[in-house]
């Protein structure tokens, strides 16, 4: 069942409705309300270059400052905003707020770094998703190719013929299509290679225990060498370690992200770290 953003959609309220059902009512009306309110905050996580320790890009990552409950976790919010459909409005606030703020950053003379987001498959369901980027490149004047889209291996295996051709657009315009979470999906091999992608993004869970979990360090090799024999690119994620870091470089995978270089930061923060020591 999907249900519109219309404001009311609270006609099915029953006296005889349960208190969860009742609580999740709330928190959908409170999240529709979260956009309105200026409660949504965009953190940004460095991705670095081990090889040269350059910052190559960020990762958007939404944050809600909920006014009573503190900063609510994604992971507790995007699931019912997928469910509500409120991930199309608040996924194109995503798109054009970071792909704003990374064009101040080239602006100002800091480095060309891109951006990555990432997408709910159901904002690939709206049938004008890449009319939507189009107009906020335009917009903000970002470069394609600074733009990165991040869809997790389980969103994309839901993909339908109009996704494709989507990212197929998206592609063509020069922005780049990254599988985040890769590995914990179910996507067969064959697949991955008619999928207009550039990137495979490691699941944070195999990087976890590289070190002393064998099957995961298998896997971690494994998706490495597929990445570099389909000529894609790779990067890991939930880097936490050095050990960890230097396992992915001896393996030829220098591109990382995780809490070792940085947490998902402020704006502010990441011009206060990473570009000031550069000028
Ligand atoms: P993700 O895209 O796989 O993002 C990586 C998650 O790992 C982030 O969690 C990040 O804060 C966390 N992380 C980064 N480095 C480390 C590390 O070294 N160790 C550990 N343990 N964790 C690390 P976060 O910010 O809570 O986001 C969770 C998920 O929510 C994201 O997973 C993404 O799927 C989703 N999400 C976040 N922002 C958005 C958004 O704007 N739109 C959509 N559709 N989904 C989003
Ligand atoms: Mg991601
Ligand atoms: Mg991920
Ligand atoms: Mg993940």
């Amino acid at each position: 069942k999907s249900k519109e953003i219309s404001g009311n959609s609270f006609h099915f309220f029953r006296s005889g409705m349960d208190n969860r059902t009742l609580e999740s009512i709330k928190f959908e009306n409170a999240l529709y309300k979260a956009l309105d309110r200026d409660e949504l905050i965009i953190y940004y996580q460095p991705q670095i270059n081990s090889r040269t320790g350059d910052i190559i890009g960020v990762e958007a990552l939404l944050r809600w400052n909920h006014p009573t409950e503190g900063f609510i976790s994604p992971a507790d919010f995007i699931p019912i905003a997928e469910e509500t459909g409120l991930i199309v409005p608040i996924g194109e606030w995503v798109l054009r707020n970071a792909c704003k703020q990374v064009k101040a950053w080239h602006d100002r003379g800091y480095p060309l770094i891109s951006v990555s987001v990432n997408l709910s498959v159901r904002q690939f369901e709206e049938n004008n998703l890449f009319q939507v980027i189009r107009n906020i490149l335009e917009e903000t004047g970002l470069e394609p190719q600074f733009l990165h889209l991040e869809l997790t291996e389980n969103q994309i295996i839901k993909n339908t013929e109009a996704t494709l051709k989507t990212m197929e657009l998206l592609k063509k315009l020069g922005i780049n299509i990254a599988i985040d979470d890769f590995g914990t999906g179910y996507s067969s091999l064959g697949y991955l290679k008619d999928l207009p992608i550039s990137t495979l993004k490691i699941d944070k869970s195999f990087v976890e225990d590289v070190m002393t979990d064998k099957d995961n360090a298998a896997i971690t090799n494994t998706i490495i060498a597929l990445a570099q024999n389909l000529h894609l690119n790779v990067i890991a994620e939930g880097v936490e370690t050095k050990e960890q870091a230097d396992f992915l470089s001896s393996r030829n995978c220098y591109l990382m992200q995780g809490y070792f270089f940085s947490r998902p930061l402020k704006a502010e923060d990441v011009v206060r770290q990473y570009f000031y020591s550069e000028n």
